[in-house]
């Protein structure tokens, strides 16, 4: 791989992959981008951790290298030209196959310009870009941009967000029994509405657009639509399930469960479903059993050692994961079904504070913090880490260090039960300890 700015790592060895399988070293070599706003203070506190987490579980016989690499704020620093997501970044990536990150800057508003250290957006001035920042005075001006971390996952191809629910014992929640959320969701990362083919209303290529509907389909579309392009494909239907199928038999989770929409859209949603069941009884047979089967042939006894593929209305899912949220496992589904029910279960056990995520692809993946930088908080050392800490657990768990991530699962446990917390959950139990983000990094460490 070639390289602009960033030197080879002065120690450690490359992941490898042969045949599917990951090969790990003692000593791997994992980028890291640290992120904007927050992400210093998280990316310090969930580096020491992991690093503890890693000296005690392997007596001091393993240890990540870790290499730094840059985005967002960081990266028009090392950079210039308004490069906030250089080459190097994602070769390194490529390179080395599993990296970590911090939360980066997306401008969401109409505005011209974004501060990548306030993410204040703004207007030009006379048509110009301003040399400061209206609100917080930084010069780190850039015009406004599509979403970095949306770049990677669609750059690097990394086709499956991964995100575990669970309920932390200690951690404030709004239902009764919070500890009865246990899911990990699968959600497809590069098609359906993350497409991002969109056309605005009164636009020409929407006027278009309305009218081929209208000439070869003969499709009436009101005139001042906006139109979305939904596509779903069977490559990156298949390819998403393979991975939740995969995942379910590798730690023996009980069922899958497909999510969709196709009682509404048969030819996206449906045939999601449809080749969902497709891939499971084409390529699992020996390892799956489908809801049909299950009470045609078992009358509705589960088989010892098979995992349950069942399908779901994403509508019927929010009901089922409030009212019966043991019976879900492992949930796949196409982007925007995802998007909703990763943050509803979140908010369920308590808060998308605690959430961690990873967007993987085939041989590569790439781990991260699931909130935003919350910007006003930059600097003063004062955010919950844990779900950046979290992500860590699940990066160490696909290198196969899992006595690491358990080590860290349990304190980070421990250390909440025990109120020991930052500000966030603080303010919500009675009795609890504030800590800075920092001194909840030791605290956890201490734990251990
Ligand atoms: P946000 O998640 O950054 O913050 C919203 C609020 O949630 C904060 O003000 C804070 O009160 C709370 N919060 C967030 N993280 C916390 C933590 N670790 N500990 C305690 N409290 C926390 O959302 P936002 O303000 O809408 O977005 C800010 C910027 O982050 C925007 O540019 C947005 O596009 C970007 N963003 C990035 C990602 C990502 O990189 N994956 C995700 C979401 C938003």
């Amino acid at each position: 791989m070639e390289y602009k700015i960033l030197k080879k790592p002065e120690y450690g060895q490359k992941i490898e992959f042969k045949n599917e399988k990951i090969f790990v070293s003692d000593n791997p070599i994992i980028p890291f981008i640290e992120g904007d706003g927050i992400g210093p203070d998280i990316w310090s506190a969930t580096k020491n951790v992991i690093d503890a987490a890693v000296k005690k579980a392997y007596d001091g016989k393993k240890e990540i290298a870790w290499y730094k690499i840059y985005a967002g704020l960081d990266a028009l620093n090392k950079y210039g030209n308004d490069n906030i997501l250089p080459e190097d970044t994602l070769n390194a990536i490529k390179e080395y196959k599993v990296a970590i990150k911090g939360p980066l800057t997306t401008p969401v508003g109409k505005f011209d310009y974004v501060c990548l250290k306030c993410s204040k957006e703004q207007d030009g001035i006379d048509g110009n870009r301003p040399k400061k920042c209206i609100k917080c005075g930084a010069k780190f001006i850039t015009p406004r941009f599509r979403s970095l971390n949306v770049g990677l996952r669609q750059k690097l191809d990394l086709y499956a967000c991964v995100r575990p629910v669970r309920w932390f014992n200690g951690v404030p929640a709004p239902v009764k029994k919070p500890e009865k959320l246990d899911v990990i969701i699968f959600r497809e990362n590069t098609e359906d509405v993350y497409s991002g083919i969109e056309f605005q209303e009164n636009s020409n290529d929407a006027k278009k657009l309305i009218g081929f509907l209208k000439e070869k389909f003969n499709k009436d579309i009101r005139k001042d639509s906006g139109i979305g392009i939904k596509p779903i494909s069977i490559t990156g239907s298949k390819r998403l399930i393979r991975k939740a199928i995969d995942y379910a038999i590798q730690n023996n989770k009980p069922s899958v469960t497909l999510v969709h929409k196709g009682n509404i859209m048969k030819f996206t949603e449906g045939a999601f479903r449809d080749w969902g069941y497709e891939l499971a009884k084409s390529e699992y047979r020996d390892e799956i059993i489908t809801e049909q089967e299950l009470w045609d042939e078992y009358d509705g006894n589960m088989p010892k050692g098979k995992v349950l593929i069942k399908d779901r209305i994403a509508d019927q899912t929010f009901q089922q994961l409030l009212l019966r949220p043991d019976e879900y496992s492992v949930l796949a589904t196409p982007n925007l079904n995802g998007d909703y029910i990763s943050d509803a279960c979140a908010a369920q056990v308590g808060g998308l504070g605690l959430a961690p995520g990873a967007n993987i692809g085939d041989k590569m993946a790439l781990f991260e913090a699931t909130h935003g930088t919350a910007p006003k908080y930059t600097g003063m050392d004062k955010v919950n880490p844990s779900s950046l800490i979290i992500s860590g657990v699940m990066m160490l768990q696909y290198l196969g260090w899992n006595e690491a991530a358990d080590l860290i699962e349990l304190a980070l446990e421990k250390t909440i039960s025990n109120k020991s917390v930052t500000y966030d959950l603080e303010r919500q139990m009675e009795g609890a300890t504030k800590l800075k983000t920092s001194e909840f990094g030791k605290k956890i460490v201490e734990n251990m």
